[in-house]
This record gives structure tokens, C-alpha cells and sequence, in this order.
């Protein structure tokens, strides 16, 4: 078999059956941190280091649609345990982005859990997090708007995302779900800066 991120062959890939060799398994440090935000239960699966990063580049950036399945691999069935009854909202990324690459790379990651996904959040503007700074970054709180949230009564909503850096987008994202009829709300990141 060959590894979808260095394409190394090797004979069985004894931990991730299908997708990932032992040396990149290793690399993709899983911390499976537990904090809070805005009051609500955050999970984060691995630490940002230059290997998550290099390989979220790849999947986002150069459009390596094959490396959807290598995030949640080895989570995949104590994830869809943990979260059997709840609904997917994806952090929305820029639109244009999506358009040119073919795919949501949220979207694509998540749904190898194959939970239900509502798309009810959207992008107010579209300039990227990364054009800016720092310091306007903070003043950013209104980054997303919700539509259709309707959808979203008495179901348990986990939002999900790639990368939390300062967290501006999730409490932006929780604080609009907590003003529909969702039941519960929790939060899952690939990654935490
Ligand atoms: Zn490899």
C-alpha cells in the first residue's frame, strides 16, 4: 500500500489500515486536548506542529483532495460513538477558495464521520483571516452570519473546524448557534494553535 502523504510503500499500515505509513502516523502528534469556550466543551485532535501544517497545506492549499480520509482516520469510530446524535456545522472558508479548489476542506475532512452536516454559517466578508493582523484580527467579531437555522431545532450541533488560532471565529460561531433552538452545542478542531 502507499501512504497518501509521502508515498512511501510499505506492506500494511499496522495502525491507519488504509491511509498513512507508520513514519507520518508517528508525526501527526495527537494531543486530544479538552478546554472550554464561551462555556462550551472544545476538543482539539492534534497539536499544530510543522507536519499538521504541512499537511493541511497540502489538502487545502495544493488541493490534495486524497488526504480528506488521513485526519479522522484513527478517530473515526470512537468519534462517531462519542458524537452518534449530533449534526455537523462546518466553519464556512472563503467562498472564492472553495470555488477554485473544488471542495470544502472542512466539509471533506468531517464528513468521513458521516454525520449529518447543516450549512447554515457563511463568511460576512471575503478577505481571508491571514490578511490581516494581529491586532485586526481582534476586532473582528463579526465574522460569520448565520441563514437557515431553522434547520438546526432540538438537534445536538457539534461545529467543527481545521485550526483554531485566537478562537475568534469559534466563540463568533458558537454565540450565533446558541441563539437557535439547537439542543447542545460542542466543539471539535483538527488542531489548536
Ligand atoms: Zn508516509
Amino acid at each position: 500500500m502507499q501512504c497518501k502523504v509521502c508515498f512511501k510503500e510499505e506492506k500494511a499500515f499496522s495502525f491507519s489500515k488504509r491511509f498513512i505509513c507508520q513514519e507520518c502516523f508517528k508525526q501527526l502528534e495527537v494531543i486530544y486536548k479538552k478546554f472550554k469556550l464561551e462555556g462550551i466543551n472544545i476538543v482539539a485532535l492534534y497539536s499544530y506542529n510543522d507536519f499538521f501544517r504541512s499537511l493541511l497545506y497540502k489538502f487545502k492549499a495544493c488541493h490534495d483532495y486524497e488526504l480528506k480520509s488521513v485526519f479522522l482516520d484513527r478517530f473515526r469510530q470512537e468519534l462517531k460513538l462519542k458524537y452518534w446524535n449530533y449534526t455537523l456545522v462546518c466553519i464556512p472558508s472563503n467562498e472564492t477558495e472553495d470555488e477554485k479548489r473544488g471542495f470544502n476542506h472542512v466539509e471533506e475532512a468531517f464528513k468521513e464521520l458521516g454525520l449529518p452536516i447543516k450549512k447554515v454559517l457563511y463568511k460576512n466578508k471575503s478577505f481571508k483571516q491571514s490578511d490581516r493582523s494581529k491586532e485586526e484580527r481582534k476586532l473582528v467579531k463579526e465574522d460569520l452570519s448565520i441563514r437557515n437555522s431553522e434547520c438546526l431545532t432540538g438537534r445536538n450541533i457539534l461545529i467543527v473546524d481545521d485550526v483554531m488560532t485566537t478562537g475568534e471565529t469559534l466563540k463568533c460561531a458558537i454565540n450565533l448557534i446558541k441563539k437557535t433552538n439547537a439542543k447542545k452545542i460542542k466543539c471539535l478542531v483538527l488542531a489548536k494553535k
